[in-house]
């Protein structure tokens, strides 16, 4: 608003000043076309003049035809006249001369008081209008000496002085209008240089003025002008002015000076209110509404702008908010959620990575983020992951994204786990990124192991049980076929057997029975063990005898084998039940006797803290090393048609194992197939060991 103001003001100013300069150049121009058509003016006053100065005598005829034709073409003049210089002697002669050419009445003559012509006072000389053109209208002229008039008189002499044209002030034209009188001297061509008379123009001012305004092209009706006589300062004498009134006040009026034969002129000139109302200056005004108009657009727009902006900046806010909102929301789901987030670009760099995914993986976040997934890969997913990532970009052939499936990760530590991967794929910005939810199921993978283990062992078990029950009925029909065979031929009184042959079925019923009982008393054993109601009866046990007496016993089942028995226990005391302990060690010597061919069984004992381990050790047939870990498992033989042919429950072993372990001890076994193996157990040397 400021600057349009500004404009307005500065354009305004200069707007007045070009007018002013534009005015003042046409003031100019009218001034110097007046000062033209002045000298026109005066040149034809001073042709006539040299019309006189070239030729000896002009007569009245030849003045006619020369002014007429000037006339005819400078409406400006209002008469053109010719005023000889006519001595005192020769005005009889002057005007004799004069009414003889045809000027009926020719007298000198001068106004008078009443206002009509009288013959003039003698005078020195006399300057009687001569000649006049046009005459029509001023024939009364003729004659009249313009002497007579004190203001004439002084023009003539003044003019003659400097030998120059001069003119009046302004004079009253008989046809109203003011004129002036111009008078240019004739001095004759000769050393004398004698005054010979005055040429004389009369000039109507306001026809002059109208010229000047044709010429320069001007509408009267544009100015105001005023043209004074100011040859003498103090009373100037108005000699035009513009017909429709005055000088405005405070108008700005342009002047200028003119020189008119002699005379002073002052030409004052104001642009009519017509021509300043003309003027009015529209420049500034548009500048000024326009500016206006632009500085409320402007407004009106920066208004519109802002409140867009408000409104964008509102809108940003909010979104903003919400987006911030909804990203708070996505991390704590992110973070918070039990299963691991991992999610990659399409180049495979992690750009997430949740704390339940760190807790997996063993990792920071920030040690993850911006590497290469693959890092968290065992081989061979580790080599092959990008290929795969490149593969699935160009083919969309999915092994896992989309599916999801058991793979292997790797944590830190280097350690590798199974895991289940499921990754779905996302688009942002058309890129894909590729979000991955990770489950150890290292628990959930060794439940099922064990439940596999478990499973397998309870169907091995179930199928030893069976092989078991299928042997046990076997065994135990054997011996009571042996028995119930024989009965028959016992049976029969009348015909019974020799002595000896008695005696012999007697041996072979016994050691069946014995056979039966064995196997019953296992059984018995098994199931008291299993059902936990075995109990033992502990005391101080010293270890030589408890070995002697059970090789006491099995002596003979050795010495028919050709099987040397050694004892070399020491004597050690030790806490135990001897009646189980005797089973124990019959198991053991038992089935060395019973694995042994050739060569000898040696007992031998060890002191170690708390406890005193007792081994046999035989060279018989050993056991293989795969068979090692299960001999001591109930049902178990290791060759069921073997150990059959031997005699034997399967139970043997896991009876003692478990009897050994009710004293608190333990049962380990080494074997070399063929060589000879060594069962060995410890017992406990006092009962403050459990
Ligand atoms: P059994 O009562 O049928 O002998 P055991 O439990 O005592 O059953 O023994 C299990 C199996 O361990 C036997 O069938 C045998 O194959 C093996 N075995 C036990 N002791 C020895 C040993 N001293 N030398 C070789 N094999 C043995």
């Amino acid at each position: 608003m400021g600057l349009t103001l500004l404009a307005f003001y500065l354009s305004i100013t200069w707007e007045k000043r070009a007018q002013q300069l534009l005015f003042q150049h046409r003031v100019d121009g009218i001034v110097a076309t007046l000062n033209k058509e002045l000298s026109i003016n005066i040149e034809v006053l001073l042709g006539l003049n040299s019309l006189f100065q070239s030729s000896q005598h002009v007569d009245r005829e030849e003045f006619r035809i020369y002014t007429l034709s000037r006339l005819a073409r400078y409406d400006t003049i209002h008469a053109l006249e010719w005023a000889p210089r006519i001595a005192a002697h020769e005005r009889e002669s002057h005007e004799r001369q004069a009414r003889s050419d045809g000027l009926d009445n020719y007298v000198i003559t001068q106004g008078s008081r009443a206002g009509t012509m009288v013959a003039a006072d003698k005078r020195d000389n006399y300057y009687p209008v001569y000649y006049v053109e046009p005459l029509t209208g001023n024939e009364i002229v003729i004659g009249f000496d313009l002497a007579s008039n004190p203001e004439r008189l002084a023009l003539m002499q003044q003019s003659a002085a400097s030998g120059e044209v001069r003119a009046t002030s302004g004079i009253q034209l008989i046809q109203g209008d003011l004129g002036i009188l111009i008078a240019a001297p004739l001095f004759k061509q000769d050393e004398s240089g004698q005054l010979l008379g005055f040429t004389l123009g009369v000039y109507r001012i306001a026809r002059i003025i109208r010229q000047v305004f044709k010429l320069a092209h001007i509408d009267s009706s544009e100015f105001r002008m005023k043209i004074w006589d100011s040859t003498v300062a103090e009373s100037p004498q108005l000699l035009f002015s513009t017909t429709d009134g005055g000088f405005t006040k405070g108008a700005r009026v342009h002047t200028a000076q003119l020189a008119v034969a002699g005379r002073n002129w002052t030409v004052s000139v104001m642009p009519s209110p017509d021509y300043i109302n003309r003027e009015i200056i529209v420049g500034p005004w548009v500048v000024l509404i326009a500016g206006l108009l632009l500085s409320l657009l402007l407004t009106q727009y920066v208004r519109v702008l802002r409140y867009r902006e408000a409104k964008v900046s509102y809108l940003v806010e909010q979104r903003t908010q919400a987006l911030e909102l909804s990203e708070r929301t996505t991390n704590t789901i992110v973070d918070s959620a039990v299963t691991a987030v991992i999610t990659i670009d399409k180049y495979g760099t992690v750009q997430r990575f949740n704390p339940a995914a760190e807790k997996i993986f063993g990792y920071a976040s920030h040690d993850v983020v911006g590497n290469n997934v693959k890092m968290l890969m065992p081989e061979p997913y580790h080599s092959e992951h990008d290929g795969y990532l490149h593969n699935y970009q160009q083919t969309s052939d999915a092994k896992i994204i989309g599916i999801g499936r058991e793979v292997s990760g790797r944590r830190k530590d280097g350690s590798v786990f199974p895991m289940l991967l499921a990754v779905g794929e996302a688009r942002v910005d058309s890129d894909p990124i590729y979000v991955g939810t990770v489950q150890d199921i290292t628990l959930q993978k060794e439940a099922e192991q064990a439940l596999i283990k478990a499973k397998n062992s309870a169907e091995r078990a179930n199928r030893q049980k069976s092989e078991f029950l299928n042997m046990m009925s076997h065994e135990l029909r054997t011996p009571l076929t042996v028995i119930l065979g024989y009965l028959p031929i016992l049976k029969k009184a009348d015909a019974l057997p020799p002595p000896d042959l008695i005696a012999e079925i007697a041996t072979d019923i016994d050691a069946s029975g014995q056979h039966l009982l064995t196997l019953i008393n296992d059984l018995l054993d098994l199931s008291k063990i299993e059902s936990g109601s075995m109990t033992l009866i502990q005391e101080s046990v010293v270890a030589s005898d408890a070995v002697a007496s059970v090789l006491a016993k099995l002596w003979k089942s050795a010495e028919q084998k050709g099987i040397e028995l050694y004892n070399n226990a020491k004597e050690l005391q030790m806490y135990a039940d001897p009646f189980r302990l005797q089973q124990i060690l019959i198991n053991l010597i038992g089935n060395a006797i019973k694995f042994t061919q050739q060569g000898s069984i040696t007992v031998e004992t060890k002191e170690m803290p708390g406890f005193v381990e007792i081994a046999v050790v035989d060279t018989g047939s050993g056991i293989a090393e795969d068979d090692l870990a299960v001999v001591f498992e109930k049902f178990r033989q290791i060759d069921s048609s073997s150990t059959r042919s031997r005699g034997g429950s399967g139970l043997g072993l896991a009876i003692t194992r478990q009897l050994v372990e009710l004293h608190g001890g333990k049962i380990m076994v080494t074997s070399r197939l063929g060589e000879g193996s060594r069962f060995s157990f410890t017992i406990p040397v006092s009962g403050g060991v459990e």
